[in-house]
């Protein structure tokens, strides 16, 4: 019997040899310690500080809890203008902390919170802007901290895409009032489940310290509400085994994104605009179709023959059923025409040949 044919999907958990996940593991089991910020926490936050070049970090289970510690901190139950075109969780995320999200529509190319459409959507309620660097494309940093200056508003990035990435030669985790990253399996560097926030503000850093501890100040007294946000030794231990890979995974992903970028048809797909003084990671490679039907019919040809690309980032999220709709028509043309195809590091010269020719065949007819 023939062997049944692998799919390549939109990405590939990048998996370290077994036997160094192993080592690590066996640090936990001699400090008979699986939690709590033990030994493999520090270290994995102290060795991320290093790689990032980051000044603070805490580590956390997952990349959704930091953004609402953040949003129960800074949003005080009022409205968040946010983008429409992210991953579900920015915007469940204020829902779910009894905050209003108020949608402001994306710039066409660069894909992120249109800066010049931010000021007409602040009231007297709003409270915070929380928006994403879609894809590890940074939002308008500057003009985004001006207005929140300006107008007295904290600053939240879900950053979850954005590991490595650099905007004029500092890490985008070190912008903005808070930053959140994901570690989840299918992120550029993972630890399986996991996430962090980054914070700059001392006295803020230590409430989303205390707060993804429960609120404790000692076993006995504390500061105040708080959650369980704590990652696990398990989870460190794999963060640990993968991150002398990053150099690998960011170059073999470099190699695809190259190939990509010189063998689809661009005269009949868009792809999105990288913000200048930004040094990109790699971490996903979107393409705008002219319609919604062409995307279709190329999805289709691609499942056909066992590749699986994702329609990321579907639906534009001012349409969720649990939101007060208003129209975006950037993001809901861009959501509706734009597909993820597969990246990840080692992927194989012909996997990339066969991708290419179904895009760019499908393209014209
Ligand atoms: C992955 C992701 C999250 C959620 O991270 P988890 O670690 O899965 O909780 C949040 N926002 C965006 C944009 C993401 O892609």
């Amino acid at each position: 019997m023939a062997e049944p044919k692998m799919k390549i999907n939109v990405t590939k958990t990048f998996l370290p040899p077994i036997e160094e996940y192993q080592s690590q593991l066996q640090r936990a089991w001699k400090n008979e310690w699986l939690t709590n910020r033990g030994e493999l926490v520090l270290e994995l936050e102290a060795n991320l500080k290093n790689h990032l070049k980051v000044s603070n970090i805490i580590l956390m289970n997952n990349g959704t809890i930091p953004l609402q510690i953040a949003l129960k901190l800074l949003g005080k139950n009022g409205e968040i203008i946010t983008t429409p075109f992210s991953y579900v969780a920015t915007t469940s995320a204020i829902v779910w902390e009894n905050c209003t999200p108020v949608f402001v529509d994306i710039h066409p190319e660069y894909l992120t919170i249109d800066e010049n459409k931010i000021k007409d959507a602040i009231t007297d309620k709003t409270t915070a802007i929380l928006a994403t660097h879609v894809f590890g494309n940074p939002c308008h940093l500057e003009a985004i901290e001006a207005i929140a200056r300006e107008h007295h508003l904290a600053v939240i990035y879900d950053a979850a895409h954005c590991f490595g990435v650099t905007y004029k030669g500092k890490s985008v985790f070190d912008y903005g009032t808070a930053s959140s990253c994901s570690f989840h399996a299918t992120k550029l560097f993972h630890t399986g489940e996991g996430g962090a926030v980054f914070c700059n503000d001392e006295q803020l850093f230590d409430k989303f310290y205390q707060s993804h501890n429960f609120g404790h100040k000692t076993a006995l007294d504390f500061h105040g509400l708080g959650i369980n946000g704590k990652m696990s030794e398990l989870q460190a231990a794999l963060g640990l085994a993968v991150l002398p890979y990053m150099t690998h995974i960011t170059e073999g992903r470099k190699k695809a994104v190259t190939f990509y970028n010189e063998h689809l048809d661009f005269t009949l797909l868009q792809r999105m605009k990288i913000r200048e003084f930004t040094e990109w990671n790699y971490s996903y490679y979107p393409v705008i179709f002219q319609d919604e039907a062409q995307l279709l019919k190329i999805e289709s040809a691609l499942v056909k023959e066992d590749v699986i690309p994702r329609r990321y980032f579907y639906p534009s999220l001012n349409n969720l059923p649990y939101c007060k709709n208003s129209p975006m028509p950037n993001s809901e043309s861009v959501s509706s025409s734009i597909l993820c195809l597969p990246l990840y590091a080692d992927m194989p010269l012909t996997d990339l040949e066969r991708i290419a020719h179904i895009v760019n065949t499908n393209l014209s007819v």
